[in-house]
């Protein structure tokens, strides 16, 4: 790193999960990528750290280094549950995150900016402290900050305990029934804390010199303008990698947090063109016994090959698969823990995505043009789901019956909707355009580019 004349300095701080570390690296890609005099340190907990190390996410690459900060806790063994975590950050992260800078301060890396994430609002307070300026990633959609800020403020009825289900009506939104909101916004929803988080962090947005979204215009240009009186939104995305959209790239890091099977490519290679369902619920969701059950006989009644990325919740459990599937399916079906996603989008034998519409899944598959099956659980996933299926029509939605369960018959249901007739055909075709819109927001002159130049812009002329 000696080589290199580093003038501009960017912490990058991650909430330590899978679907913030991806975007994040991937931002830090681009700005380095941008230009030369950038430099990106990528921050994180103790904890994501050993896991980066562990499975080479951190990879190398010269102008972007990987810290990490203590949230108090140990590396190993640490199963605190999200309420209890999401407090033990907000208590030991600050000081953890302060000795970082100052660490970085000693070792000749003076931090120009620090770049915040929504899950952790106190970083705005940290930068303040140390007088440097402050960016926000912004790593869900646009429409969601949407709800959140419109939620903070009370700009229109929200459910409440007493009156649950409502249509709720914001402005540049469509009208939003409750089970279609953030369910962290929704009484008795879960992951309640992250509201704290969130609406925290847009309580200090006017702190926030730049907000970042990992979005682009022409997919949310209403949501945007909705809130563009509070704060002008900077879309930068999507952050995928550049390869999936047709540019050559040097080789990126990845960020996956597990090993990945990749040899499930030399599998998709053997199948026929368009055939394969790609399966995945992404890092966190996990699904009931009798979930996994009906998708899993779902999939080998519709008789056509599947990936299916079946991830046990943690290290202590497993996945279990319903007794004589394998063998019901053998020959046409590939079953693994993790997978490289973007390049199983991308590759030929892909021709449809049963997702959890978790916000990068969402972009990556825009970005791939692929089709979706929208089987959303809880967070934004299901206002994601809203907007792929009703607003930008590239996908079908799973529905689930009276107790919750997505059934066998709806599944393959679903299969042969997407898959066959004039709706399916509809669908390619607007994935299509969705994929060319993503394109050309990221070529050069297009509007996430020039987001990103503005913002390169501004942090150069305040370093000079
Ligand atoms: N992912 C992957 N391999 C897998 C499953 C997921 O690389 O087998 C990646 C996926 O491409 C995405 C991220 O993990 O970038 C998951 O983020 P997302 O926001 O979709 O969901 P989350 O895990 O946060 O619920």
């Amino acid at each position: 790193m000696s080589a290199i004349e580093v003038n501009i300095h960017i912490l990058l701080v991650t909430f330590p999960a899978q679907g913030h570390v991806k975007p994040a690296i991937r931002f830090a890609r681009r700005l380095t990528a941008s230009n030369a005099s950038l430099l990106v340190s990528l921050a994180t907990n103790e904890a994501i750290g050993q896991q980066m190390r562990d499975s080479g996410a951190a990879g190398s690459d010269e102008h972007i280094s990987f810290e990490t900060f203590s949230d108090g806790l140990s590396v190993v063994g640490n199963q605190l549950d999200a309420d209890k975590f999401m407090a033990q950050l907000n208590r030991a992260g600050p000081e953890g995150l302060a000795t970082l800078i100052n660490d970085l301060q000693v070792r000749g890396r003076p931090v120009h900016c620090i770049v915040s994430n929504p899950f952790v609002p106190w970083v705005v307070d940290v930068a303040e402290g140390f007088g440097i300026p402050c960016a926000m990633l912004w790593v869900q959609s646009c429409a969601v900050y949407a709800v959140c800020y419109q939620s903070l403020y009370r700009l229109d009825e929200f459910p409440t305990p007493e009156r649950l289900n409502i249509d709720v009506s914001l402005r540049g939104l469509p009208v939003l029934k409750t089970n279609e909101l953030p369910s962290f916004l929704v009484p008795f929803g879960p992951y309640q804390c992250l509201a704290d988080a969130i609406l925290g962090h847009i309580k200090k947005i006017k702190k926030v010199k730049w907000v970042l979204a990992n979005s682009f215009h022409a997919l949310e240009t209403e949501a945007i303008q909705s809130v563009s009186e509070l704060t002008p939104i900077m879309t930068i995305g999507p952050l995928v990698p550049l390869g999936l959209l047709g540019r050559s790239t040097a080789s990126e890091v990845r960020g996956d947090l597990w090993k990945s099977e990749d040899d499930c490519l030399d599998w998709l290679n053997t199948q026929p063109k368009e055939s394969v369902i790609y399966v995945s619920f992404g890092s966190i969701v996990s699904l009931s016994p009798k979930q996994i059950e009906e998708l899993a006989w779902g999939l080998a009644s519709s008789g056509r090959p599947f990936l299916w990325v079946a991830k046990p919740v943690d290290s202590t459990s497993e996945f279990l698969l319903p007794t004589g599937f394998l063998d019901a399916t053998a020959g046409r079906g590939k079953i693994v823990k993790w997978c490289p996603q973007v390049e199983v989008l991308t590759h030929p034998s892909v021709s449809c995505f049963v997702t959890h519409c978790g916000w990068n899944s969402t972009l990556e598959t825009i970005a791939a043009g692929t089709p979706i099956l929208a089987f959303a659980h809880w967070g934004d996933q299901v206002t994601n789901a809203k907007f792929l299926v009703d607003v930008y029509s590239v996908g079908v939605r799973l529905e689930r019956d009276a107790e919750g369960v997505v059934r066998r018959e709806e599944v393959c249901r679903c299969i042969e909707e997407i898959r066959e007739g004039p709706r399916a055909a509809k669908i390619r075709e607007n994935a299509m355009k969705l994929k060319e819109a993503a394109r050309e927001a990221l070529e050069e002159g297009g509007s996430s580019d020039k987001n990103l130049m503005v913002f390169v812009e501004d942090l150069i002329s305040l370093a000079s």
